[in-house]
């Protein structure tokens, strides 16, 4: 059987393919130092058989798990977050307070992905979901560490994605787990010419200020590349990340335009991804768009709406 390890970084991190929607998509990272280890973000269910598989590759006991850090609890991020809990008894659950009550019940979340997926999508993505056991979940502070072998982990409050998102910092290797906070970019956008990355601005809690002020943020700690969960580690510099806050600015500025119309956002976005594929030399994949980037556009779109909705109310 092959490998469950995608990539092994040589530095303590490895990422390991969740399998969600086909695969590309969703990763999962697995920091190890000597008998400890960690999880950040768990996909879905389906995900912990590869992870248990990672484990075993590396030596790696269940009861050795000591942390499972979640940086948001979007399904794609979170959803497998009660099996999971099962599966490693030692570990606890990390993550940001605003998230903590839709773990211990998720029938909120569920419901309202429902409502965008429908029953039976939403079955087959994401099967049961389990709730988490209070006394195992840890709400950190902005700047909290953790104890992993030698290694400190050191935990960030990244709102702009959404509130409840936290980013982390393995202090040794320097990598930075940004899940949704400093944009995605699936294995459809990797091209021989590089990589494209697209903002995630999807709904309900999209907030521009939020995320650029995050983004700054994951700048300031991150040595010129980021692990987000879509997908794998991405170099930041070679344009990616001055195109991420090119496309913040001017996903604004669409919504604005379009006041807030979804069909004109959702042209307006197809538009502004085929420039920025052609800036950040992905022309071969700028007229050729995959199955996962037309939902994440989609989930762009509809999140840019919703935003601009609100900060109409409010003013
Ligand atoms: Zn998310």
């Amino acid at each position: 059987m092959e490998t469950a390890i995608t990539c092994d970084y040589k530095n303590g991190v490895y990422c390991v393919e969740s399998g969600y929607e086909g695969g590309g998509v969703a990763s999962i990272y697995l920091l190890r130092d000597g008998n400890e280890a960690a999880i950040v973000d768990t996909c879905n269910n389906g995900a912990l058989e590869p992870v248990k598989r990672a484990f075993s590759e590396l030596g790696v006991k269940d009861g050795e798990v000591k942390y499972i850090f979640l940086t948001h609890i979007h399904l794609d991020h979170a959803g497998g977050a009660g099996l999971f809990a099962r599966e490693f008894p030692e570990a606890a659950i990390v993550v940001h307070e605003r998230g903590e009550r839709h773990l211990t019940d998720p029938s909120k979340l569920i419901a309202s992905a429902e409502s965008v997926y429908g029953q039976a999508v939403m079955k087959r993505l994401y099967g049961d979901i389990l709730p988490v056991r209070a006394d195992r979940i840890t709400m950190p502070r902005d700047g909290c560490e953790f104890r992993l072998g030698g290694r400190r982990v050191v935990c960030f409050d990244t709102p702009g994605h959404a509130r409840h998102h936290l980013a982390y910092k393995d202090v040794s290797s320097g990598a930075v787990f940004t899940g949704d906070a400093y944009g995605m970019s699936y294995a459809e956008l990797f091209g021989p010419e590089g990589r494209c990355a697209i903002l995630t601005t999807s709904p309900v809690q999209f907030d521009p200020h939020a995320m650029r002020a995050s983004m700054r943020r994951i700048d300031d700690i991150a040595n010129g590349e980021v692990y987000p969960t879509h997908f794998g580690l991405l170099p930041t510099g070679g344009g990616v990340s001055d195109s991420l806050y090119r496309q913040l600015d001017l996903y604004v500025e669409a919504a604005e335009r379009a006041e807030g119309d979804l069909d004109v956002i959702r042209a307006s976005l197809r538009e502004l991804f085929k420039e920025e594929a052609s800036r950040q030399n992905c022309s071969c994949l700028a007229s050729n768009f995959g199955r996962v980037t037309v939902t994440a556009l989609e989930l762009n779109a509809q999140g840019l709406a919703l935003w601009y909705k609100k900060s109409r109310n409010k003013s």
